[in-house]
Formats: structure tokens, sequence, C-alpha cells
């Protein structure tokens, strides 16, 4: 058993806040650049728990369900208006972290600051700064979270939610191991919460892909040791996010919400890596190591908390993009069976229902094709009705109505070609039904010919031939006849002139 880490006491905690204080005046009066000061962070400063600062004056407050949104006066925008258009991403984001990570003590206080220079007073004795910088600072010293709403209001929708929700993850996972969790994995695990940027993941992946070539990989030592390793900003957090990726594929987000928590007991993340994991970090890290190619080729397409959000796999869903759906969905049921919540697995369970009935009517619906293209129109019709029953289980919006009627129509086609053919067939037997047997053929045959159908042409052609054929024997039977009557006539006339000169003396 390791020893445990002393609580704090007061004296370290006057001591830290000395050395906080000190290097805050240091650096300002260096005019130290952030990157210098991200990089001499200390990375394992335990967090006092924030008071419930009251808001300076001026500011308005709302609370949602797990935040309280303070913002400075100065614009139009008011608390109000903030909560508005961010209230419920905030909520979304906090409650899915607390899925695996655990529960906040209290709600996050987020203060906006509507001026560069009120967010840069705000900030500049924060703890923790970011690699990258960003218009959203977590734990800054006052409060959970410090918003630049000017930078933030510059961003794209999907920037401004996603620094929100890096900043929501560095909050529930230093409070969560108690300001322990190493810059690595509190770095990859801020970037891993954020919705999937592709072109931002692919980078990441290029970035660790070519340190590996150049044999600069980063080791977890290198990424989680209190100095920083002398590379840039962007190449860190690549790794950093390349090792929590890992270990949120390979294990599962629940285990690594364990990991975070037991450093709240135990300073030595390698010492809880193996407790949690129950392997060696070494073999953990070979295991990382092992799966970079693939990862670095298309696996980090593949981010399992994005699976939180059903919104794509609806909308896939709603489409007919039925195949898409039930990958994403897949993922979800992963993620909500990691976790053990039976809700999201119900949500899910429904949705993966529909995909399924989705995939069974494109079944039929594509077996119907391949019997039009045989020409099995009994089969076709078989099938596309079968194919309408499974679209009946679900929304209007996903019938291909048009491609149904198409197909139904030459299915019907088809079928009434073959009763043409039928008809023909028994009336040709009838010689006094010549006319009709003909005229159904003649349907028949104009039928196949426009679904392309060479087989009932052919059979049509035979029927026409045999009806034909006995037509031109029936004539010439009936002109041998005449003929011959013709002839027997003569004969007759020519005897009975002879006669009739035989008898004169
Ligand atoms: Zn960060």
């Amino acid at each position: 058993m390791p020893p445990r880490p002393p609580l704090l006491t007061n004296r370290t905690l006057v001591v830290r806040l000395s050395i906080a204080l000190l290097s805050v005046l240091l650096a300002i009066a260096g005019g130290a650049p952030l990157v210098a000061a991200w990089q001499t962070a200390p990375p394992s400063l335990p967090i006092p728990p924030p008071p419930p600062a009251e808001p300076p004056l001026g500011f308005t407050s709302t609370e949602t369900e797990w935040s309280r949104i303070h913002v400075e006066p100065g614009t139009e925008v008011d608390a109000d208006i903030f909560t508005r258009s961010w209230g419920l991403l905030i909520d979304d984001g906090m409650g899915q972290l607390e899925t695996f990570l655990p529960p906040l003590h209290d709600k996050i206080d987020v203060y906006v600051y509507v001026s560069e220079a009120s967010f840069a007073a705000a900030t500049t004795a924060a703890p923790w700064r970011e690699p990258e910088l960003s218009d959203v600072l977590a734990n800054p010293g006052v409060g959970d979270i410090a918003v630049n709403l000017v930078a933030l209001s510059r961003r794209t929708p999907l920037e401004a939610e996603n620094a929100l929700r890096h900043a929501m993850a560095h909050v529930a996972a230093r409070e969560a191991s108690r300001g322990r969790i190493p810059r690595g994995f509190d770095e990859g695990l801020a970037a891993y919460f954020e919705q999937p940027v592709a072109a931002r993941l692919a980078r990441h992946a290029a970035l660790v892909q070519n340190a590996r070539a150049g044999g600069d990989l980063l080791s977890w030592s290198d990424l989680n040791r209190p100095a920083n390793p002398d590379v840039s900003p962007t190449v860190l957090v690549a790794h950093a996010y390349s090792m929590v990726a890992f270990l949120m594929d390979r294990h599962g987000p629940r285990v690594l919400g364990e990991f975070v928590a037991g450093l709240q007991e135990e300073p030595d993340w390698r010492a809880v890596l193996r407790t949690t994991y129950s392997r060696a970090p070494n073999e953990l890290e070979a295991q990382w190591e092992e799966s970079l190619p693939r990862w670095t080729t298309g696996g980090w397409r593949t981010n399992l908390l994005a699976a939180f959000n059903l919104q794509p796999a609806r909308e896939l869903l709603e489409l007919g993009h039925y195949a898409s759906a039930r990958r994403e969905l897949e993922q979800s049921l992963r993620l909500f069976t990691d976790l053990g919540d039976d809700e999201g697995i119900a949500e899910v369970g429904s949705l993966l229902r529909q995909t399924d009935t989705g995939l069974q009517a494109e079944t039929f619906m594509s077996q119907a094709q391949a019997a039009l293209e045989l020409h099995d129109y009994d089969r076709a019709q078989t099938l596309l009705q079968q194919a309408r029953a499974q679209y009946g289980r679900l929304s209007a919006a996903q019938t291909p109505t048009e491609l149904l009627a198409a197909y139904d129509e030459l299915a019907q086609a088809g079928v009434q070609a073959g009763l043409n053919l039928d008809s023909a067939r028994r009336q040709s037997l009838r010689w006094a039904d010549y006319p009709m047997a003909r005229a159904s053929a003649l349907a028949a045959g104009a039928g196949y010919a426009r679904l392309g159908d060479d087989a009932g042409r052919n059979q049509t052609a035979d029927v026409l031939d045999a009806l034909d054929a006995r037509q031109r024997r029936l004539v010439l039977l009936f002109g041998g006849l005449t003929l011959l009557s013709a002839a027997w006539l003569t004969l007759w006339l020519w005897a009975r002139a002879g006669t009739q000169l035989d008898w004169e003396p």
C-alpha cells in the first residue's frame, strides 16, 4: 500500500499560495509570454474547493441545472441571453462528464467577460494555462470557467462549443482528482471531450505519425511529468489526445473516470494506472504504441464520447442512411453499456430497431430490383409488398415513394404482359378467336418489349408464329379446295359438252 498523501494543511496551503502569487508577480514583472507560463505551471496543484463567490457588482446572474452563469455588464449580452445560447450546452456537457467522473460538489460558476482587458485581468492568476490559447479558461482563479465573450463571439458555433466543453472537462477532471491529474491526461481528456472536428483530429494523427516516423514519439512520462517536454503545444496536445483516445477506445470511459478519481488518494499516476487498469503502465504504454499505426491511419476518426450525442444517428435515420446510422448507434451502445446507462441503452435500442427495419426494407427493395432484372414479376410484387410493410413502420419521410411507384409499375406491367400471353395461348386454341388471340399476343409482346424482357418476347413471338402458321395452312387448304372444285367443275362442263356432240347425227 503506497503511503497516502498528507491532507492539505493550512501551512502548505499558505506556502503554495505564496509560490503561486510569487510566480504571478514574476510573470507580470518579466512580461513573460503565456506559453512560458503554461510550461512552468505546476502540474498537480491541488485546487481548494472554490467558494461560491458572489459575483462582482453589476454582473447579471442566472442558474441552470448544472451551472451558475455570471455576465459582466457593458454589452447587450446579459446572463439571460448568454444562458439562452449556451446554458443547455453547458448542462449537456456537465451531465455527460458526470457519467464517468465523480460528481462535482457544486454547480460550476461560469464568469463571462465582455472585454479582452477584463478577461485578461480575471485570468492573470490562473494556476493552469492552456497549451494552446483559448477563449475559455478553466479554473481561472475566480469561479470555475472564465469566458472571453469578445473572442468567443468571433468563433463558429462548433468552435465556441468545443472551447466550453474543453474547459468543462478540465474543471470536472481537476476537481475529481483534487487537482492531481497530470497534464497529459488533463489535456488529452479535455481535447477528447470536444465534439470531434475531422480536420483537427487528422492533424493530431499526422503530428503523432510524424513523431513516430522521426523517432520523436513522446512517452507517457514525457507527457505527464511536471516540466513539459520541449515540443510545440500542438505536438503535446496531439500526443495527449492519442493517449486518451487509446484508453477510451480500449478500456472505455468508466475505467478512465476511475483512474482520474483514484488520483485523489494517490499522487503517483503510475500507481493509480496500475490499480485501475490491472496492468503495468509500461504494458499499457506499449499497447498504445502498437495501436498507433492503426490510429494514425484512420482510427483517429473514432471518438467514443461523441456517441453521447444521438442526434447525428437520428438525422441519418431520417434520411434513410440506415447503415451509417447503425454504425453511429453501435458506438453509442458501446458507450452506454460501458457506463451502465440503462436509459441510454433503451433509447439506442429503439433507434437500432428502426435502423434494422429500414435495412430490412432496403433488402426487400434490392431483392425486388433483382427480381425485376430477372423478369420475375410476381416475386417482385411480393417483395415490394414486404418492403412497403417495413417502411410503414418508419416515419413517412423515409419511404422512397417514387422508387416504390416505379418498381410497382414495372412489376404490374410484367404481370399484365404475362396475363396477355396466357390469354393469347388460350384463345389460339379456337379458330374463331384468332383476331382476339393475335391482339392479346401483340399486347403481350409490346409489354415485354418495353420491359426489355427478351424471354417473354420470344415466347410471344412463338405464339404469334404458331397462330400465323395455322392461318396460312388454313388459307392454303381452302385455296387448294377451291382449285380442286374449279377443276372438277371444268371437267364436268367439258364432259357434258362432249356427250351433246356425240348425240348429233
Ligand atoms: Zn486544455
